[in-house]
């Protein structure tokens, strides 16, 4: 017997219904260095998928990694969970990377906003994207219950003073200004935390973050 089911490709192949959601390209659009320019998210608000401008047009498709990016959208952060070791990941991963448990499938969680430095590094060169913010702190954080780290910039913090182990949380980018990328967000210091008192190795630090400042302060 022959299973119709599987027969119909058509309906199982066929391309999801893109729909434009968001497109922000400017009308002269010259050198923008590296942008986002739009967005599509399916009919069935399961798809994800956005065109990247660097040097030249990039298609980004989200497929199994959507509820990331469509998360971002909302302000939230979501991960995937392995149903059978207990790992969280962030960013996701659509199967679990325990030899274990042989490629199981994760499921998708919503992640708490908070979290702690794993490592950091201070930036005074970067791309063209963000050169105008240099110094800045670029961190390894490991969101509360998570396994993995996550990399991102953390800001609203004097380079000098960003620690190992310092407590963090998320702050979202304003909502018109989302993407669905990594860059809808950045960490801030948390709520609590304050910085350490100045020593010798803060003050190197300071003292090499002044002709960023100063080379920054001089940029057009
Ligand atoms: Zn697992």
């Amino acid at each position: 017997m022959t299973n119709k089911k599987n027969l119909n490709l058509h309906e199982t192949t066929s391309p999801p219904k893109m729909k434009i959601v968001k497109e922000f390209r400017d009308e002269n659009t010259k050198e923008v260095g590296f942008k986002f320019v739009d967005y599509y998210i399916s009919e069935d608000k399961t798809l994800f998928q956005a065109h990247l401008h660097y040097d030249q047009l990039y298609t980004v498709r989200s497929a199994e990694l959507s509820p990331y990016a469509l998360g971002l959208l909302e302000g939230k952060i979501m991960g995937t969970k392995c149903p059978k070791c207990g790992d969280v990941f962030f960013p996701p991963r659509v199967n679990c990377w325990n030899l274990d448990c042989k490629l199981t499938k994760t499921e998708w969680i919503e992640l708490p906003q908070t979290g702690k430095v794993h490592t950091y590094t201070i930036a005074g060169w970067s791309g063209r994207s963000s050169l105008k913010r240099l110094p800045f702190v670029l961190a390894y954080v490991i969101l509360d219950g998570v396994t993995t780290a996550v990399a991102n910039e953390i800001r609203e913090i004097n380079p000098w003073n960003a620690e190992f182990n310092m407590l963090v949380k998320v702050k979202f980018v304003p909502k018109e200004q989302r993407v669905g990328a990594i860059t809808d967000f950045y960490f801030v210091p948390a709520d609590d935390w304050k910085p350490s008192p100045m020593n010798p190795e803060k003050e190197r630090i300071k003292k090499l973050c002044e002709p960023v400042y100063k080379w920054v302060a001089s940029l057009k």
